[in-house]
């Protein structure tokens, strides 16, 4: 099932995500299943769970580059970051745009690498490096867990830049072109 999106200024993206517990099993299925045909539907590469109004600590990813043969796709349970750069700190910079800020995109500065714990839909345990894009869609929904929006890591100048944009979006002044509330 297809389910509204929040958008920017809605205060339930600001809250921290808790815990997903395991008895919840089949709900979360259930869940995640409605996460990607919502994230599919908007065209999006990645939606955490307090985006469609659950904030618990899951998010979906499926990216799919024909040209470049790259694919990653994965539901994320209670993920934990345990390693936000490679050995040398290496930080890249790259334009994000999120489904809860519609026609907005920045350049955000983060790792380039991380390494993630977390549970798949069968609850069973991975821990693995990630790079590149899949590291930065991680970096980015991990976020949402916190209630931080990639907007909140630009500098002054560019959050001065995008406040008109962003007030728009909280005046829901916008026709993001999928469903949304
Ligand atoms: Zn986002």
């Amino acid at each position: 099932m297809i389910r509204p999106i929040l958008l920017y200024g809605d205060d339930i993206l600001r809250e921290i995500s808790v815990e997903v517990s395991p008895e919840s099993k089949h709900n979360i299925e259930k869940l995640i299943f409605d996460m990607f045909e919502t994230m599919h539907a908007a065209k999006g590469v990645g939606l955490a769970a307090v985006q469609i109004g659950v904030p618990l600590r899951l998010f979906v990813v499926d990216i799919n580059l024909k040209e470049e043969n790259y694919y990653f796709r994965g539901a994320f349970i209670n993920p934990e970051i345990v390693e936000w750069t490679g050995p040398e700190r290496n930080l890249v910079k790259y334009t994000e745009g999120c489904l809860s800020v519609p026609g907005l995109a920045a350049i955000v500065e983060r790792s380039e690498s991380v390494e993630l714990s977390w549970y798949d839909e069968k609850w069973e345990f991975h821990q693995e490096v990630f790079s590149g894009y899949a590291a930065r869609i991680i970096q980015h929904e991990y976020d949402h867990l916190s209630g931080v929006f990639y907007t909140d890591h630009l500098d002054t100048m560019w959050q001065n830049l995008i406040q008109p944009s962003l007030d728009l979006i909280e005046e829901r002044k916008i026709e993001p072109g999928y469903s949304w509330k």
